[in-house]
């Protein structure tokens, strides 16, 4: 049988693989920002004055002055063939969590038939890529396709080299002909600035006044699994959907918790080695690496940047783990659960806000109870998070993340804060109307001289809370590892710019009517705290009591399902918070909730038709097969008068017969297009496609545990993860 030779094949050529050969790097200093444009790099080359208005631009957040783009662009384009690149790219990021780029030539043909290499300052600043396939969710019709990528100086070009060569790439935004947003990056600029605008608002209030521009941060921890790429090939599940659809759970999974921060294996360390050294030219600060729960999982995290360069490196750095994994005989998974039973991935955001006159406002100090400008800031983003849990929620929503969310491993979809007990007790205190003093953590005294003597962190981590403050940022964990951050930190920062607003507005209001400034701010986080407290909780996220307290006393959401979260988008807090924001008009955001739900369905039934045709295709004829077998050998041992228990054949045949019939079932709702909207027709997939797909997929899974292990035609849970 087809199936078995390809999968016992497979296990036979993985167990033979080496390790591929990465020479160690030479130095860090030598790798690192070698294939970026950097500041440095454009400080050597370029007229002294073009520099520094670029420069401003960069690090001032001034306006771009266009008339510098000639200089920049030569400069780049020598820069860029010194580095051995003949093409170039605008690269942007389409509404899908893909990065898309279109590849030019500096080739240019002369009227005698000779060739140039040329790379003017329009061309860098402003492309025009035919948008029309890229979703745009009914902003534009196909005979205006017209869509312009234009140059984000913030972020720096860098070179990209693939089989193909090496292209200097230009990180760009993508809008529409009449300029509406047509990716992710366009927002988050915007969400940067009206978080800057909001924040300056409050700090002048408190008496700065040399404020420097406020900037968001976010630091990315990635998870991932790494599966050989031959179990992929012949998995048509990995291999379409990035998850096992089908497959027993193995007889040792995750229980030992031996993989856990664990010996990382020779291969994956040495596939890990390649891909730090390609971030370091890149100037991603990879930072820490370890193995995860499952097995076969690991995490990257780079250093945290500032949070336009941070999603672009975030792209970036999917890119570079797939990239690199094809090269070792891997496949990188970035699905969010590639395999029930076990954990599945996330990516958790770090988010912090500073500037660098008064440093990172997310900082508490020592004395958190004194520290006015923190609680304020503190307290914005709690008020946000209450005000916008349910787009907290709707940001997370994918096909993929739904199998994560609320499973037990990751955080519930009920979107709560925690603040650890010494800030949760100054919020207390705040509540209560007067202020003490904050609790003071401990050393730690390990009791043996020769160990050191540490302080204690002031708050303990709590793991089960979407949203938790660590220290000096908040960690927003419900963020899923295939997703871009984008959209999250959108969120977070335009939330924190309404929120900053309103505490604004608060001060204002008493100032004016003559109350101290103290006072003022007294005031106004104890009506923030009043108001908003309900969403803080310091308790097991993922507890059913939880669970009830939150939906029946305090009133939180918990949507489940995507199909659920997702048409918060379409609500009228939500399209106010964004225009209001001038973040998102309601024309883009309304096409977000178009292309987002679009995905949501395509995903879903992309996995539906795939689990018909494994089971029709793959684990009907195997299990036909053993039957048959199984039939013929008990009938030649009873014409020997031997009787041999064949209770198992009546298990198999109603197993078979009852995926059969689930899996026609599966086809027949798949036919289904009569929907009245596109609400009903998201529902129709997680509350009908979903649940048949889970009953095809349990009685294939009680077959795979019944017939001969050589006649499965899919590599097992145990191969996958195991076999390396
Ligand atoms: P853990 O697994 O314990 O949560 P890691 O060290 O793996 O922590 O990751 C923490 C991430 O948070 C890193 O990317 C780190 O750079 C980032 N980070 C640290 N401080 C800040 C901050 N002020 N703002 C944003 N991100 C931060
Ligand atoms: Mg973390």
């Amino acid at each position: 049988m087809a199936g078995f030779t390809s999968r016992t094949q497979a296990v036979h050529d993985i167990t033979n693989r080496k390790p591929m050969d990465v020479t160690p790097p030479a130095s860090l200093s030598s790798l690192w920002a070698s294939d970026v444009f950097t500041l440095a790099k454009m400080k050597e080359c370029l007229p002294k004055d073009v520099f520094k208005s670029l420069q401003n631009t960069i690090e001032h957040g001034v306006g771009l002055d266009v008339s510098v783009a000639d200089m920049v662009a030569l400069a780049m384009k020598d820069w860029a063939l010194s580095k051995g690149a003949l093409y170039y790219a605008h690269v942007f990021y389409p509404l899908t969590n893909a990065t898309a780029e279109k590849h030019d030539g500096f080739i240019s043909v002369q009227s005698d038939g000779s060739v140039i290499s040329e790379f003017s300052g329009k061309v860098l600043v402003q492309g025009e890529p035919d948008g029309s396939s890229f979703p745009n969710g009914g902003i534009r019709s196909t005979f205006e396709a017209r869509g312009y990528t234009a140059w984000d100086a913030t972020s720096p070009a860098y070179i990209m080299t693939t089989d193909n060569g090496a292209t200097l790439c230009i990180p760009t935004v993508f809008v529409s002909w009449s300029g509406e947003a047509l990716d992710k990056k366009t927002p988050l600029l915007r969400a940067n600035a009206a978080m800057n605008k909001a924040a300056h608002r409050v700090l002048s209030l408190l008496g700065h006044s040399d404020i420097a521009p406020i900037k968001s941060s976010c630091g990315a921890e990635q998870e991932y699994f790494l599966v050989d790429a031959n179990f992929v090939a012949s998995r048509p599940d990995l291999l379409l959907a990035g998850r096992t659809l089908f497959g027993a759970p193995s007889a040792k999974g995750q229980q030992f918790d031996d993989h856990y921060f664990g010996a990382i294996p020779e291969r994956v360390q040495v596939y890990m080695q390649d891909v730090e050294e390609q971030l370091y030219r890149l100037a991603i600060p990879a930072k820490t690496r370890h193995n995860e729960v499952a097995p076969g999982q690991f995490e990257i995290a780079p250093f945290f940047e500032s949070a336009n360069v941070a999603t672009d490196h975030q792209q970036l750095l999917m890119t570079v783990l797939k990239n690199t994994a094809k090269k070792h005989g891997l496949v990188c998974l970035l699905h969010e659960k590639p395999f029930k039973g076990v954990n599945g991935s996330g990516k958790h955001v770090n988010w912090s806000v500073g500037n660098s006159t008064q440093g990172n406002l997310l900082d508490p100090g020592h004395t958190p109870h004194s520290n006015m400008q923190f609680l304020l800031f503190c307290g914005a983003a709690i008020r946000g998070v209450h005000k916008f849990g349910p787009l907290l929620r709707a940001v997370v929503a994918t096909a993929s993340n739904d199998h994560r969310l609320g499973a037990n491993e990751a955080p519930p979809a009920i979107m709560s804060v925690y603040l650890g007990s010494q800030i949760e007790n100054v919020f207390d205190q705040i509540s209560a109307g007067t202020i003490t003093g904050s609790i003071i953590p401990g050393m730690m005294d390990l009791g043996i001289d020769t160990l050191p003597v540490f302080k204690k962190d002031a708050g303990d981590r709590n793991r089960t809370s979407p949203f938790a403050f660590t220290g000096n940022r908040f960690e927003f964990r419900a963020v899923g590892s295939g997703q871009s951050v984008a959209g999250p930190l959108v969120a977070l920062n335009t939330i924190l710019a309404d929120s900053l607003h309103w505490v604004a507005d608060n001060l204002e209001a008493q100032l004016k009517s003559g109350t101290d400034l103290d006072t003022a701010i007294l005031n106004t986080l104890k009506t923030l705290i009043d108001e908003h407290g309900a969403v803080v909780f310091g308790g097991n996220g993922y507890s059913a009591e939880w669970h009830k307290e939150a939906v029946e006393k305090r009133g939180l959401l918990n949507l489940r399902t995507a199909a659920d979260a997702l048409p918060v988008l379409k609500s009228a807090a939500v399209e106010a918070l964004f225009d209001g924001q001038g973040v998102l008009s309601p024309v883009e955001l309304a096409s977000r909730f178009e292309i987002y739900a679009e995905q949501y369905i395509l995903a879903i039934e992309v996995e539906a038709r795939l689990v018909v045709s494994m089971a029709k295709t793959g684990i009907y004829p195997a299990v036909v097969k053993y039957l048959s077998d199984l039939c013929t050998c008990l009938a030649d041992l009873k014409a020997h008068d031997i009787a041999l228990d064949d209770s198992s054949l009546n298990t198999i045949a109603t197993q078979l017969s009852a995926m059969t019939d689930k899996a026609k079932a599966l086809s027949a709702a798949l036919t289904r297009h009569d929907f009245a909207s596109i609400e009903e027709h998201l529902q129709f997939c997680a509350q009908t496609i979903r649940p048949l797909m889970d009953e095809v997929r349990q009685h294939a899974d009680a077959l795979e545990g019944e017939v001969a292990n050589e006649l499965w035609p899919y590599p097992t849970y145990q191969e996958m993860l195991f076999v390396r």
